[in-house]
């Protein structure tokens, strides 16, 4: 606009200089400046909406201020020398002619502050020259009129100026608050390691690229084992200081431009590694991630000892989207946690195999017919000094009419990881109870609880009401319980395990020895007895660490006034050993497998006996 206003206002002045004026200044400038300024017109235009770059802003302005000045210098000399071929009107034209577009430019240059003072100064400074040197009063008071005017003009100028970077300076502000917000968004504030949703917005990018490059990407899940109960034990701010540790050191590991470390809450992180990936670098790393975490934490308190299982899954080779590729990871953590805790598990084909067959276990299971085709075997457990048998150990059993029979090995932890395990706690306990009820007072039975059926009040509640209602003495019931069951929540476990130790049953910790907060569950709950795990007795003759584990757990049983199950003892050699060291509960296949209800009572009739005899 502003140069519209300056070639109007040109064109106006040259026509009633057209006849006085020599041609070359009435038409052959303004043509010139027609040019000049239709091609600044064409620029402007062209250039509309474009936001230049950061480094090209300052180049632009400084091309601004001299096009302003030697425009300004050209149209002024212009209109100084059409004046002498004037009569009066035409050169109060001239004088109208100056003030008007300067006042024009002024304005139209607010926002380039610099420029405007600049045009301001060239033809301010020539007209007052001028028109002061023509001697002619009106001249003279139109001169220091305008000197006024743009003295004015430039006040609000400045004003405005202001304003404006006032306004520039807080949009920046404001950008830059929102850039802090967007990082601590994206940042856990007690690692400063990018968190959950930063690593699924990596994930999805760094996906895309790998598909687009035709390039691999591992995805890596770390969940810590042994964790939370140093937060039980030490309180929360020593876990705190534990996780920021570990985030440190996993960081020195993933410090490759390749690798991209996250926490995505509680104890778990994980890593995405992209570009050159193949199993063994991946397994390499997780691994080596693993003995850095084996390394004792000192803390102020305590020496802490964790360990890390970890899930990795590659893409292509197993998933086709980022989310599949995440779950393949978490299920292969999974297995980690089952079979190989404290190590790495790469997600594989066989794995995809297993979750098709456990789909269909879940499946099946939940449309099963429960209370018919599950049943009951027991095992029992013999007091080694007395040769007698004190109890049995009630042991699921499913015949699905479509399956056939599935080992529980296999759907208990199904049944766990679907929710649906309450659903075969209460005819299993049922029928253990029932069969119970037949033997002799003085024998015991064991019944094994998940996780589940102690995590609510409810859930327990209803296993208490089962109980009540079969009629069999609940001072001669054990109910078994996996550590992690414990650690899983501790308070409500406390709480349902309280529960039911009112009511007079024992509490057996089941697989004792497995897991890594024995101490800690020890200490908190009202336990009546310990099942020392059987990894510890197979081949216990043999092996030293075996020998000396199940050696200080017998003692730390005893210490703790606690009964002491030693499970799986299969040989007689094992069994020698054990009684060695002082157990005395022992069950395993070196008396007998699991039996059907319908045997129990022959069992009992004596046919122990023989095989004490072996031995003794
Ligand atoms: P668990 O509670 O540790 O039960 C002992 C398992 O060890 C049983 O396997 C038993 O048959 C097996 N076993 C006993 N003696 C020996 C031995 O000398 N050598 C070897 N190698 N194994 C021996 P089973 O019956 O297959 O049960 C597997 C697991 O399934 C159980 O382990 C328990 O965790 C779970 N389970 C079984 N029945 C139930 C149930 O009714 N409820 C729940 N929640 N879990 C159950
Ligand atoms: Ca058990
Ligand atoms: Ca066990």
């Amino acid at each position: 606009m502003m140069y519209f206003i300056l070639l109007s206002s040109t064109w106006a002045l040259a026509l009633t200089y057209l006849h006085t004026a020599p041609r070359l200044l009435s038409l052959g400038v303004p043509c010139l400046f027609t040019v000049m300024c239709g091609a600044r017109i064409l620029f402007w235009l062209r250039s509309r909406g474009d936001t230049p770059p950061i480094a090209a802003v300052a180049s632009s302005m400084r091309r601004i201020n001299i096009l302003g000045a030697v425009i300004a210098a050209s149209f002024t000399t212009w209109s100084c020398l059409l004046y002498p071929y004037g009569d009066a009107f035409q050169k109060s034209h001239v004088a109208f002619y100056m003030a008007i577009t300067v006042i024009s430019c002024i304005f139209c240059m607010m926002h380039v502050r610099s420029a405007a003072l600049m045009v301001t100064a060239i033809v301010n400074g020539t007209f007052v020259v001028f028109f002061a040197s023509t001697g002619h009063l009106t001249l003279i008071a139109t001169a220091i009129n305008i000197l006024l005017v743009c003295f004015g003009m430039l006040v609000v100028l400045k004003i405005n100026y202001d304003n404006f970077e006032q306004m520039v300076l807080a949009q920046q502000k404001t950008e830059a608050l929102s850039n802090e917000n967007l990082k601590l968004a994206n940042i856990d504030s007690l690692t400063e390691l990018p968190n959950r949703r930063a690593f699924f917005h990596h994930l999805d990018t760094s996906f895309t690229l790998a598909q687009a490059e035709n390039h691999r990407l591992a995805v890596g899940v770390i969940d810590l084992d042994g964790f939370k109960p140093v937060n039980d034990l030490y309180g929360h701010s020593a876990g705190d200081r534990l996780l920021k540790e570990v985030g440190e050191r996993l960081q020195d590991v993933c410090n490759a431009e390749s690798m991209f470390l996250s926490r995505l809450g509680g104890d778990e992180f994980a890593f995405i590694i992209s570009g050159q990936v193949n199993e063994n670098t991946v397994l390499a790393a997780g691994n080596l991630m693993g003995s850095k975490l084996r390394i004792p934490f000192e803390t102020p308190d305590a020496t802490i000892m964790i360990s890390a299982s970890i899930g990795i899954a590659i893409y292509p080779d197993v998933a086709s989207t980022p989310e599949e590729l995440f779950d393949r990871a978490d299920y292969a953590l999974y297995q980690s946690k089952r079979e190989h805790r404290g190590n790495s598990t790469l997600f594989t084909t066989k794995h995809i195999v297993e979750i098709h067959r456990d789909a269909r276990v879940e499946q099946t299971l939940r449309q099963a017919d429960l209370a018919n085709e599950l049943s009951v075997v027991y095992q029992p457990i013999l007091d080694v000094n007395s040769g007698k048998t004190v109890g049995f150990e009630a042991l699921a059993r499913w015949n699905s009419k479509l399956l056939g029979t599935v080992p529980p090995a296999q759907f208990i932890p199904i049944a766990e990881r679907a929710g649906i395990i309450n659903m075969l706690t209460k005819p299993l306990l049922k029928k253990a109870l029932a069969a119970a009820k037949t033997w002799p007072q003085h024998i015991r039975l064991s019944f094994n609880l998940s996780a589940q059926d102690i995590n609510s009040s409810e859930a327990t509640l209803g296993i208490i009401a089962i109980i009540a209602n079969s009629g069999f003495d609940p001072q001669r019931l054990d109910l078994e319980i996996t550590e992690t069951a414990i650690i899983h929540d501790t308070r409500q476990a406390r709480k349902s395990v309280e529960m039911l130790r009112k009511i007079g049953c024992g509490i057996s910790l089941d697989d004792f020895g497995t897991g890594y907060s024995s101490l800690t569950s020890l200490h908190s709950l009202p336990l009546t007895k310990l099942k020392i795990d059987r990894s510890f007795v197979r081949n216990i003759q043999d092996s030293d660490a075996s020998y000396n584990i199940v050696r200080s757990l017998l003692t730390l049983s005893r210490e703790m006034g606690l009964d002491t199950i030693v499970e799986g003892v299969e040989t007689q050699a094992e069994l020698a050993v054990i009684k060695a060291l002082g157990g005395t509960l022992v069950q395993g296949y070196v008396f007998s497998r699991p039996i059907q209800a319908d045997d129990v009572h022959a069992f009992l009739n004596g046919c122990v006996e023989d095989s004490l005899q072996q031995w003794a």
